[in-house]
């Protein structure tokens, strides 16, 4: 035992000895290329981090060094990737609409315009008529009072920093009701009560995990309470035996005892997911026409816009958020407020369903699918891959609508022929892992080791490079 440790070591050490030195990798001719290319100090860093990469791979598994030529290829491979950026386009043929890891909602063409107009000078925080200083958070306003029947608004980062600001502005110091099955954590880690209380709200949970009655809420208002919240449970359900009181309730509790009713609604449906076979989301209008205070949510969960979060409600209350010293730290950007407000219009038109991809997506119809997915075969199969089409379910994702799936068509790809069901994993494993890293980053769902596509999320300019990736891949 100890004699073969011993023999191992030496091997360790002896290919440890042979890595060359950091100039004689810098003399290398594989260099040359990005010598012309790159600074000198960069391309030196890119060569000694592979060589301590490589000293650390040879001391954990004692493989032989690679020749200096090769240690040279992978140190250009480095230095390139040192002076690319991280973020790269992907294709999502996963189905999952809203993705988090995906960027959640991609946006509308309008909207990226909008973005990229805004990216030079422009009015954020300029009165054009008066030429005088106004401020950033009139931008959005007009179009939301339009679309949800809300007073006044302001945008901030995301929907995060709304129920901090809000909190913070209204209930520092002072408590808050909260039912217990709402006290919910929304993803990464990340726990609504947790986020509450970095705003220095006490939160006063009430009820049980399925039950909460108004009276739970009633009882628990001491002088100490300042709000009355709504969180609504975007990520999971319970069903069964569940109880909770309606916005209206709350609300005209909340007004009896001088107390703010604060709705967060999480995804910002704009639109009735009823009418594309969905649960119902709640919309935000329907908190506003109930009489909340304030109504939060996401810019870019089913509003289908950059990440943002939005408060809509009563002109007084969000006059009152504006002066907030927090507001500065938590305030959304030029091009943020230029995608949200390009957006937000697509509803205003009456053209979300065809403009906004997040609504597009939804619904579409599975005719539709059907017959991309059989073109999508059709095509590949000509180029020799063989798949075929089957049903299958795409999800709404994005902690929303938890567990609804929309009927889709896929196209399946069996990688390799008739072997046993664990080489079929592995093997579709393998090809998912070669389409997503290469360039065109396709991603991809598997099941039970066959590689699926789902056409409903792949946006239409990227259909010809996922199809030409996969041909050259499977
Ligand atoms: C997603 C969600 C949040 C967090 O929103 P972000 O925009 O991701 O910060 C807060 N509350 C609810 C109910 C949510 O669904």
């Amino acid at each position: 035992m100890s004699e073969k440790h011993g023999v191992q070591q030496t091997g360790k050490n002896n290919s440890l000895r042979r890595i060359p030195s950091v100039d004689k990798v810098l003399g290398q001719p594989a260099l040359d290329p990005v010598r012309i290319a790159l600074p000198r100090d960069l391309i030196t860093e890119a060569v000694r981090d592979e060589l301590n990469d490589l000293r650390d791979r040879l001391r954990q598994n004692g493989d032989e060094a690679p020749g200096v030529e090769e240690i040279a290829r992978r140190a250009v491979t480095r230095s390139l990737a040192m002076v690319s950026t991280s973020l790269h386009p992907v294709i999502n043929a996963t189905g999952v609409v809203l993705h988090t890891n995906l960027g959640r909602a991609p946006l509308s063409q309008s909207a990226s315009a909008a973005i990229e107009e805004a990216s030079a000078y422009n009015n954020l925080e300029y009165n054009l008529a008066e030429g005088e200083r106004a401020s950033r958070y009139s931008h959005a306003v007009a179009i939301l009072r339009q679309l949800t029947g809300c007073e006044d608004a302001v945008v901030v980062n995301n929907n995060a920093a709304a129920l901090v600001l809000v909190l913070a502005g209204f209930a520092q110091g002072k408590e808050v009701i909260l039912a217990r099955g709402q006290s919910v954590e929304i993803g990464g880690g990340f726990r609504i009560p947790d986020v509450m209380r970095q705003s220095g709200a006490r939160l006063i949970e009430v009820g049980t995990t399925n039950r909460t009655y108004l009276r739970d809420y009633e009882e628990a208002i001491t002088q100490e309470t300042a709000i009355i919240i709504r969180v609504h449970a975007s990520n999971f359900r319970i069903i069964g035996f569940t109880t909770e009181p309606d916005v209206e309730e709350l609300t005209g509790l909340a007004h009896k005892r001088a107390l703010l009713m604060v709705d967060d609604v999480g995804s910002g449906a704009l639109l009735d997911t009823t009418r594309y076979g969905l649960k119902a989301e709640p919309m935000v209008q329907a908190s506003i026409k109930a009489g909340v205070d304030l109504v939060l949510f996401s810019g870019d969960k089913l509003l289908g816009g950059p990440q943002c979060g939005v408060i809509a409600g009563r002109a007084s209350t969000i006059t009152r958020l504006k002066k907030h010293p927090l507001l500065r730290a938590l305030r959304v950007d030029k091009l943020t407020l230029a995608g949200l407000q390009a957006t937000l219009l697509h509803y205003l038109k009456g053209e979300a369903e065809q403009e906004v991809p997040v609504w597009r997506m939804i619904s579409m119809p599975e005719e539709t699918l059907r017959r991309t997915a059989e073109e999508w075969v059709q095509r590949l199969n000509q180029v020799g891959v063989a798949c075929k089409v089957v049903a299958g379910q795409s999800a709404i994702g994005g902690g929303s609508l938890p567990g609804e799936t929309l009927p889709t068509w896929l196209v399946a790809i069996t990688p390799g022929q008739d072997n046993s069901p664990a080489d079929a994993e592995s093997r579709a494993g393998r090809l998912a892992a070669t389409l997503r890293r290469t360039p065109t980053h396709v991603i991809a769902r598997i099941e039970h080791g066959v590689l699926l596509l789902d056409p409903r999320t792949v946006l239409p300019g990227q259909e010809e490079a996922l199809l030409a990736e996969v041909a050259r891949e499977a």
